[in-house]
């Protein structure tokens, strides 16, 4: 037995040392992603459930791994938060997604909006503010068009300060979000308070529409509880008609997901806005 306890100490051992190894080198990989230009940023068109025109998308950030290939944002951007490597990656989102929106708007694609996703290191930043007016000042983008997506846990852990910045970002014409809803903690007295625009049904409450009653009857709650507090609705993760006949007929406003298509480069974007445009 205690030859048994031993090799399982090793084995315990080799297995920690190996993850520490791999998050090291993860670190060091992001550490030159920043360096060396090795993000991309995707882009997922929202469409208006009424008309099906894309009024906006969503930047999506890709990390182009030289030996890896392509990896996910689930698993970098846990370490790119708890290393702070989240504070300079989300600024280059953040000043790249401007700068895109600016040459849709200089190219005539019309009134698309862009949103991005604020992890909570990066909005508790102290000059979060700062750096967003400086985003829309250097790419000359409108920032009406600026949308900044936030979740539920990242404004309750301190709501105060939250409702602050937020407050500010509407000051300068940003519009804001709410994220993966349904998920996350906030009450419905703080909700009432915050100054958003949209909540984003999360897409576990949208994958098993129409067959689970339940999570059809909290879309439903969630779409009604939007419109009660003059909110716009959009459902992540729309994959099927049926899935995007229950939102309709329900009065979601809006739906991002791959039935309409997957986030895409800026020139796919491009060509989807050609082919959905208004005559
Ligand atoms: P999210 O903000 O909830 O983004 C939506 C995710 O759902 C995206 O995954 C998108 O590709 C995926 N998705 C969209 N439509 C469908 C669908 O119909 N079916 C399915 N199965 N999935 C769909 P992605 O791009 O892998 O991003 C994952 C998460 O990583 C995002 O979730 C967001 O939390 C985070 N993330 C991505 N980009 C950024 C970024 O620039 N900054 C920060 N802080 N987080 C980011
Ligand atoms: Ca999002
Ligand atoms: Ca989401
Ligand atoms: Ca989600």
């Amino acid at each position: 037995a205690k030859e048994l306890g031993r090799n399982n100490y090793q084995f315990y051992a080799a297995e920690m040392n190996h993850k520490a190894q791999n998050k090291l080198a993860m670190f060091e990989g992001l550490h030159n992603a920043i360096t060396h230009g090795a993000f991309e940023l995707a882009y997922q068109p929202k469409v208006a459930l009424q008309t099906g025109q894309i009024i906006g998308v969503e930047a999506l950030i890709r990390w182009q791994h030289p030996e890896q290939g392509l990896v996910a944002p689930d698993q970098f951007i846990p370490l790119a938060e708890e290393s702070g490597l989240i504070v300079p990656i989300g600024e280059w989102v953040l000043r790249t997604a401007c700068m895109q929106n600016k040459a849709w708007q200089d190219a005539g694609m019309g009134a698309i909006g862009i949103s991005v996703n604020v992890s909570a290191r990066q909005f508790r930043e102290e000059d979060l503010l700062k750096r967003v007016a400086q985003a829309l000042e250097d790419s000359g983008m409108q920032a009406e068009y600026l949308e900044l997506e936030l979740t539920e846990s990242l404004i309750m852990q301190d709501l105060e300060k939250a409702l602050e910045t937020m407050r500010a970002l509407q000051a300068m014409g940003v519009q804001l979000s709410i994220d993966d809803f349904g998920t996350g903690y906030s009450s419905l007295s703080a909700l009432k308070s915050f100054p958003i625009v949209r909540l984003k049904i999360d897409r576990a409450f949208v994958r098993d529409i129409p067959h689970d009653e339940d999570d059809k009857a909290i879309a439903r709650a969630i779409i009604s509880l939007g419109h009660e507090l003059g909110l716009k609705v959009i459902a992540e993760g729309v994959e099927t008609v049926q899935q995007l006949d229950f939102l309709r007929a329900n009065q979601c406003d809006e739906m991002q997901g791959y039935y309409f298509s997957r986030p895409v480069p800026a020139s796919g974007i491009e060509a989807l806005l050609r082919a959905h445009s208004s005559p």
